[in-house]
């Protein structure tokens, strides 16, 4: 009989913990009340050291080279990001995570549409994925994958459930 309880890696603000880069979180009731989960917080950016509250950091656009830079200080946290992400795949691999919430539009943790700025221009130049989530889909690409987004109505919910209940008992 397999384990019924599946463990899901979240976004940790999404869970209601208070890391975002202004000391808040954001919150999704509806994820109290998916049943037969265990959830793994992770925020990537506090597991990175940037602190909280800490400066606001985006996607930057730098000789074709795609990098994790703080705004005003002009740090570049993209290995540091990179190697958290490799981190934390092994830990979540090892704990036998099947899925994974992460925030919408995060330069960390956005799947899709994150816009990607360029020195000198005042609008993004393009949208991609955040720095965090790129090291997943390329490390462990088969893994289910959504963003809060895609899961405010229940269709959405039930969808993203059946992915991770067919990848974690069909793997295990
Ligand atoms: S979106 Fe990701 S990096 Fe930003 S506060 Fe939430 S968990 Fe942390």
């Amino acid at each position: 009989m397999p384990e019924q309880i599946i463990p899901i890696a979240i976004s940790a603000c999404l869970l209601g913990e208070e890391v975002r880069y202004d000391g808040k979180h954001k919150q999704q009731t509806w994820i109290h009340a998916m049943a037969d989960v265990r959830w793994i917080p992770i925020c990537p950016e506090v597991e990175a050291g940037m602190g909280v509250p800490r400066e606001k950091i985006h996607l930057e656009l730098h000789h074709q080279q795609l990098k994790l830079m703080s705004i005003d200080t002009r740090q570049d946290w993209s290995a540091v990001m990179d190697e958290q992400a490799s981190v934390w795949i092994a830990k979540l691999q090892q704990q036998n995570v099947s899925g994974y919430i992460f925030k919408s539009k995060s330069p960390s943790c956005g799947i899709k549409d994150v816009p990607i700025w360029q020195e000198g221009r005042s609008e993004p130049v393009a949208a991609g994925r955040g720095r965090f989530v790129q090291r997943v889909t390329q490390q462990w690409p088969e893994l289910p994958l959504v963003d809060e987004m895609a899961l405010q109505d229940e269709t959405g919910r039930q969808r993203f459930m059946q992915q991770v209940r067919e990848y974690h008992f069909g793997s295990s």
